[in-house]
Protein backbone atom coordinates (compact mmCIF):
# COMPACT_ATOMS: atom_id res chain seq x y z
CA UNK A 1 0.00 0.00 0.00
CA UNK A 2 1.36 3.57 -0.83
CA UNK A 3 2.54 5.71 1.94
CA UNK A 4 0.53 8.50 2.88
CA UNK A 5 1.72 11.62 1.60
CA UNK A 6 1.72 14.39 4.97
CA UNK A 7 2.07 17.88 3.23
CA UNK A 8 3.78 20.23 6.28
CA UNK A 9 2.46 24.04 6.50
CA UNK A 10 -0.66 22.87 5.56
CA UNK A 11 -4.07 23.45 7.16
CA UNK A 12 -4.44 20.80 9.21
CA UNK A 13 -0.94 20.76 10.45
CA UNK A 14 -1.21 22.00 13.99
CA UNK A 15 1.97 24.66 13.33
CA UNK A 16 0.43 25.68 10.55
CA UNK A 17 0.15 30.11 10.05
CA UNK A 18 -3.20 30.05 10.26
CA UNK A 19 -3.17 28.86 13.82
CA UNK A 20 -0.34 31.62 14.90
CA UNK A 21 -1.53 33.91 17.93
CA UNK A 22 -1.79 37.66 17.52
CA UNK A 23 1.75 37.94 19.16
CA UNK A 24 3.13 35.18 16.79
CA UNK A 25 1.64 37.09 13.59
CA UNK A 26 3.27 40.25 14.18
CA UNK A 27 6.65 38.75 14.84
CA UNK A 28 7.07 41.85 17.57
CA UNK A 29 8.73 39.58 20.59
CA UNK A 30 11.24 37.78 17.68
CA UNK A 31 12.00 41.54 15.97
CA UNK A 32 12.52 42.88 19.96
CA UNK A 33 15.19 39.59 20.60
CA UNK A 34 17.07 40.75 17.42
CA UNK A 35 17.40 44.38 18.39
CA UNK A 36 18.05 43.06 21.96
CA UNK A 37 20.89 40.87 20.61
CA UNK A 38 22.28 43.38 17.71
CA UNK A 39 22.42 46.45 20.61
CA UNK A 40 24.04 43.56 22.75
CA UNK A 41 26.90 43.21 20.08
CA UNK A 42 27.18 46.34 19.21
CA UNK A 43 28.06 47.96 22.67
CA UNK A 44 30.20 44.62 23.75
CA UNK A 45 32.43 45.66 20.25
CA UNK A 46 32.60 49.28 20.62
CA UNK A 47 33.58 48.57 24.24
CA UNK A 48 36.58 46.42 23.60
CA UNK A 49 37.61 48.88 20.45
CA UNK A 50 37.69 51.72 22.99
CA UNK A 51 40.10 49.76 25.16
CA UNK A 52 41.94 48.53 22.42
CA UNK A 53 42.51 52.03 20.37
CA UNK A 54 41.96 54.19 23.24
CA UNK A 55 43.29 52.70 26.40
CA UNK A 56 45.61 50.53 24.52
CA UNK A 57 44.63 47.48 26.25
CA UNK A 58 46.08 45.28 23.48
CA UNK A 59 44.15 41.80 24.44
CA UNK A 60 40.90 43.74 23.91
CA UNK A 61 40.07 43.25 20.43
CA UNK A 62 36.14 43.91 19.03
CA UNK A 63 34.88 42.45 16.14
CA UNK A 64 37.02 42.45 12.87
CA UNK A 65 35.94 44.37 10.00
CA UNK A 66 37.87 45.60 6.75
CA UNK A 67 37.46 48.14 4.89
CA UNK A 68 36.35 46.24 1.51
CA UNK A 69 37.06 46.63 -1.49
CA UNK A 70 39.96 48.94 -0.37
CA UNK A 71 41.33 46.52 2.38
CA UNK A 72 41.43 42.64 1.40
CA UNK A 73 41.73 39.10 3.49
CA UNK A 74 43.97 36.81 2.10
CA UNK A 75 42.54 34.18 -0.15
CA UNK A 76 43.61 30.53 -0.26
CA UNK A 77 45.72 29.37 -2.79
CA UNK A 78 43.39 26.68 -4.09
CA UNK A 79 40.68 29.33 -4.39
CA UNK A 80 39.07 29.31 -7.79
CA UNK A 81 38.45 32.89 -9.04
CA UNK A 82 37.92 33.76 -12.91
CA UNK A 83 39.25 32.10 -15.22
CA UNK A 84 42.24 33.27 -17.69
CA UNK A 85 43.86 31.81 -21.24
CA UNK A 86 47.64 30.91 -20.35
CA UNK A 87 49.60 32.27 -23.38
CA UNK A 88 52.48 30.85 -24.85
CA UNK A 89 55.71 33.57 -25.01
CA UNK A 90 54.76 35.23 -28.42
CA UNK A 91 51.07 35.98 -26.94
CA UNK A 92 48.84 33.65 -28.81
CA UNK A 93 46.66 31.30 -26.43
CA UNK A 94 48.53 27.91 -25.22
CA UNK A 95 44.90 26.25 -25.73
CA UNK A 96 44.96 24.08 -29.28
CA UNK A 97 40.85 23.73 -29.60
CA UNK A 98 40.91 20.51 -27.97
CA UNK A 99 37.19 20.60 -26.67
CA UNK A 100 38.05 19.10 -23.42
CA UNK A 101 37.26 21.97 -21.30
CA UNK A 102 33.72 22.26 -23.59
CA UNK A 103 33.12 18.84 -22.98
CA UNK A 104 33.42 18.44 -19.75
CA UNK A 105 31.90 21.04 -18.68
CA UNK A 106 28.69 20.46 -16.50
CA UNK A 107 26.93 24.05 -16.92
CA UNK A 108 27.53 24.25 -20.61
CA UNK A 109 29.02 27.20 -20.49
CA UNK A 110 31.75 27.17 -22.71
CA UNK A 111 32.16 27.64 -26.43
CA UNK A 112 35.03 27.49 -28.73
CA UNK A 113 35.70 27.79 -32.66
CA UNK A 114 38.29 25.65 -33.74
CA UNK A 115 40.81 26.91 -36.64
CA UNK A 116 44.06 25.98 -38.07
CA UNK A 117 47.08 27.29 -36.29
CA UNK A 118 49.78 28.85 -38.69
CA UNK A 119 52.64 26.65 -36.78
CA UNK A 120 52.24 23.55 -38.25
CA UNK A 121 53.35 21.57 -35.49
CA UNK A 122 50.41 22.76 -33.67
CA UNK A 123 47.27 21.41 -34.61
CA UNK A 124 44.25 23.77 -33.85
CA UNK A 125 43.87 27.19 -32.22
CA UNK A 126 40.87 28.70 -30.88
CA UNK A 127 39.10 31.32 -33.22
CA UNK A 128 36.60 31.99 -30.72
CA UNK A 129 36.73 31.00 -26.83
CA UNK A 130 33.63 32.10 -25.10
CA UNK A 131 32.73 31.55 -21.49
CA UNK A 132 29.01 32.67 -19.91
CA UNK A 133 29.80 33.33 -16.45
CA UNK A 134 26.61 33.71 -15.78
CA UNK A 135 25.76 29.56 -16.17
CA UNK A 136 30.05 28.89 -14.46
CA UNK A 137 29.19 27.04 -11.48
CA UNK A 138 33.17 27.31 -10.69
CA UNK A 139 33.24 23.75 -10.41
CA UNK A 140 37.32 23.97 -11.47
CA UNK A 141 36.26 21.09 -14.38
CA UNK A 142 37.64 22.73 -17.23
CA UNK A 143 40.96 23.61 -15.49
CA UNK A 144 41.27 19.70 -14.73
CA UNK A 145 40.50 18.52 -17.64
CA UNK A 146 43.38 20.33 -20.06
CA UNK A 147 45.97 19.06 -21.43
CA UNK A 148 47.66 21.71 -22.12
CA UNK A 149 47.14 23.82 -18.75
CA UNK A 150 45.82 26.77 -21.20
CA UNK A 151 42.84 27.30 -18.82
CA UNK A 152 43.28 28.93 -14.87
CA UNK A 153 41.16 29.99 -12.34
CA UNK A 154 43.66 31.70 -10.96
CA UNK A 155 43.49 35.81 -11.41
CA UNK A 156 42.17 36.35 -8.03
CA UNK A 157 39.12 38.52 -9.68
CA UNK A 158 35.75 37.79 -7.62
CA UNK A 159 33.84 41.12 -8.59
CA UNK A 160 32.59 40.63 -11.81
CA UNK A 161 28.96 41.22 -12.88
CA UNK A 162 26.97 42.68 -15.51
CA UNK A 163 23.44 44.42 -16.18
CA UNK A 164 22.45 41.69 -18.91
CA UNK A 165 23.39 38.15 -19.31
CA UNK A 166 25.30 38.92 -22.37
CA UNK A 167 28.03 41.25 -20.37
CA UNK A 168 28.39 37.66 -18.29
CA UNK A 169 29.78 36.08 -21.31
CA UNK A 170 33.81 36.57 -21.41
CA UNK A 171 35.60 36.43 -24.89
CA UNK A 172 38.61 35.27 -25.64
CA UNK A 173 40.51 38.50 -25.61
CA UNK A 174 39.20 39.08 -22.35
CA UNK A 175 40.38 36.08 -20.89
CA UNK A 176 43.64 36.19 -22.78
CA UNK A 177 44.25 39.73 -21.09
CA UNK A 178 44.41 38.30 -17.43
CA UNK A 179 47.09 37.96 -15.66
CA UNK A 180 47.52 35.42 -12.79
CA UNK A 181 46.42 36.49 -9.04
CA UNK A 182 49.81 38.19 -7.03
CA UNK A 183 50.59 37.08 -3.39
CA UNK A 184 47.35 36.32 -1.18
CA UNK A 185 45.19 35.71 -4.19
CA UNK A 186 45.38 39.43 -4.89
CA UNK A 187 44.34 40.48 -8.58
CA UNK A 188 47.16 42.26 -10.81
CA UNK A 189 44.37 42.37 -13.59
CA UNK A 190 41.65 45.04 -13.12
CA UNK A 191 37.82 43.64 -13.13
CA UNK A 192 37.02 42.99 -17.25
CA UNK A 193 34.50 45.61 -17.57
CA UNK A 194 31.50 43.80 -20.26
CA UNK A 195 30.43 46.15 -22.97
CA UNK A 196 26.99 46.95 -21.23
CA UNK A 197 28.75 48.58 -18.64
CA UNK A 198 31.69 50.61 -21.07
CA UNK A 199 30.26 54.40 -20.80
CA UNK A 200 29.65 56.24 -24.21
S1 LIG B 1 34.41 26.06 -13.87
FE1 LIG B 1 33.03 24.33 -14.33
S2 LIG B 1 31.11 25.29 -14.96
FE2 LIG B 1 32.69 26.88 -15.09
S3 LIG B 1 33.43 26.83 -17.19
FE3 LIG B 1 34.76 25.46 -16.01
S4 LIG B 1 33.85 23.40 -16.20
FE4 LIG B 1 32.30 24.92 -16.84
S1 LIG C 1 40.88 21.73 -22.67
FE1 LIG C 1 42.54 23.26 -22.74
S2 LIG C 1 43.45 23.01 -24.75
FE2 LIG C 1 41.49 21.95 -24.81
S3 LIG C 1 40.04 23.48 -25.62
FE3 LIG C 1 39.97 23.65 -23.40
S4 LIG C 1 41.48 25.24 -22.83
FE4 LIG C 1 41.89 24.59 -24.95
Amino acid sequence: MAASYKSANTPADPKHSSRLGLRQHFYLAEVLGGLKLTGIRFFANMWRHTLHTVFRVKSARGAVTIQYPDERRPYATRLRSLHRLVRREDGSPRCVACMMCETVCPAHCIYIVATEHPNPEIEKVPERFDIDLGKCVFCGYCVEACPEDAIRMDTGILEFSSYSRGGMIYTKETLLALEPAGPHGVPTSPVPIPADRKGP
